[in-house]
């Protein structure tokens, strides 16, 4: 059921938010626990005393949303998929997109798997459970809101909130067959978002389709005091113009994106395809070119560790989370904890940004990083003179076997090529299904097109997403 469907109901009184709310909870002892394993922990009692006082003439009256587990909503367990978090941590307080969607009626109920703070590409890096991919469940779900994807896909959830800083919702959106959005930077406040990478990090919605992304992108927009990059500009009505279709657009193919070596002939035709479909529909296709895209990977894994070697620096055993019992003094107190908390990735991620920051090699990778990541958005910003959007695949392939990628960051990193730039760069991106491919056991993995405006175009990417969808 989507949003718009589910709201009729719960107007006409055929459902009621507490009806609901349980068989999402059946939904999820079918399907979910031992089996998607898309949600890490649920509160019905909780849930239900919101969903008593439920206003349903509000845009999200009623509607349960999942949330990923890096996101602070107030006595509830706030994970981040990490030892760390996981043992003792309460959230002492609400994330302003939680307070948003409570003000739209929504009720937020359950918290989703994701890879440990953020980092990864396909929910593998989760300490706490695997998460399966609904379509096929020897293969991952995509990450890191692998659980946000998933919980939709399986309808288990209604909608979800997850958040991206180089991919994480449109890529678990593309390999589960959801819409997932990433919206502008400092479009959706990061107040009580965990920190991974301060200046990429944005939340977003994954949704059954894309009119309901916009319904819940509407909901969580808007400026913040609290988030000091939060923009204060006003939010247009994203459901205004969702139906006006392409004809007359002029739409960017980059060409660097589909040379890609890496590219699975099967995303590249499905995506190609789902171009030509917008042109059927009167868009005009034109070429452009990205010539930095070669070195989004190389810079963002400078400036992403970077960030999140300095914010991780807070989980110290001192203040909140996991703090070792083997310490014999305070330096030894640090180094256990954080020993013991955190898992291979994250610590792969400390020691890089640690090193790229370092005095003596801070000039040659950060300094750098930082010069190549302004090339990347002026590409964007020439590109955007002539098109309206640029259209592209997801993932280089459908969803991979679990383990696939075992013991090799690097393959996983490249994974990310199609998604990074627009969090480099700041601006918006959707993921929206355009099709299926089978695989050799039979199953069919789905694959996104990735829409990306600029910046601030949210409502314009949203309406050729609705135009693809159709
Ligand atoms: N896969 C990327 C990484 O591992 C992006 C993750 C994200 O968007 N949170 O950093």
């Amino acid at each position: 059921m989507t949003i718009s469907s589910l709201r009729t109901q719960l107007q006409s009184g055929e459902t009621t938010p507490a009806a609901l709310l349980k068989s999402l909870v059946g939904e999820i002892a079918a399907k979910d626990t031992g089996k998607t394993g898309a949600y890490l922990t649920h509160d019905l009692d909780a849930a239900l005393a919101e969903a008593e006082a439920a206003d349903l003439s509000l845009p999200l009256g009623g509607i349960p949303i999942a949330i990923k587990d890096n996101i602070n909503v107030l006595g509830q367990p706030c994970s981040c998929g990490s030892k760390f978090l996981a043992e003792n941590y309460t959230a002492p307080y609400n994330a302003t997109v939680i307070e948003k969607l409570r003000a739209a009626g929504a009720i937020p109920f359950g918290r989703l798997n994701l890879d440990e703070f953020a980092m990864g590409s396909s929910c593998e890096n989760s300490a706490l459970q695997t998460t399966r991919n609904p379509h096929d469940h020897d293969r991952i779900p995509g990450g890191s809101s692998g659980g946000s994807a998933a919980s939709v896909a399986d309808s288990t959830a209604i909608a979800a909130l997850g958040s991206d800083t180089g991919g994480s919702i449109r890529q678990p959106a593309s390999h589960c067959g959801v819409v997932g959005l990433k919206p502008s930077y400092g479009r959706v406040s990061r107040f009580g978002l965990v920190a991974f990478a301060s200046s990429l990090d944005q939340i977003g919605p994954l949704t059954r389709n894309v009119t309901d992304a916009a319904l819940v992108l509407q909901a969580i927009a808007g400026y913040d005091p609290r988030d000091s990059t939060s923009l204060d500009t006003p939010v247009p009505d994203y459901s205004q113009h969702l139906n006006d279709g392409v004809a007359g657009m002029k739409l960017g193919v980059p060409k660097e994106y589909f040379e890609n070596e890496g590219i699975d002939p099967a995303v590249k035709t499905l995506v190609q395809d789902a171009i030509r479909k917008l042109a059927d529909q009167g868009a005009e296709i034109v070429d452009v070119s990205l010539p930095n895209t070669k070195h989004a990977v190389a810079t963002y894994y400078i400036i992403a560790p970077a960030e999140a070697s300095s914010n991780l620096s807070r989980f110290d055993g001192i203040r909140y989370g996991h703090r070792s019992e083997a310490a014999d003094d305070i330096l030894d107190l640090y180094k256990k904890s954080r020993e013991e908390g955190f898992g291979p990735e994250v610590k792969r991620r400390i020691i890089l940004g640690t090193y790229v920051l370092s005095s003596g090699y801070y000039d040659a990778y950060y300094g750098h990083a930082q010069k190549v990541r302004t090339l990347i958005r002026t590409d964007f910003e020439n590109a955007f003179e002539s098109v309206d959007a640029i259209l592209s695949p997801v993932a280089p392939t459908p969803a991979r076997r679990l383990g696939a990628n075992a013991g090799d960051p690097l393959l996983e990193y490249l994974s990310d090529i199609f998604t990074i730039s627009a969090n480099l760069a700041g601006i918006p991106g959707i993921s929206v299904p355009c099709g299926t491919t089978d695989s050799d056991n039979g199953s069919k993995l789905p694959v996104g097109l990735q829409i990306l405006g600029p910046h601030l175009g949210e409502a314009k990417i949203l309406q050729i997403a609705k135009a693809a969808e159709s």
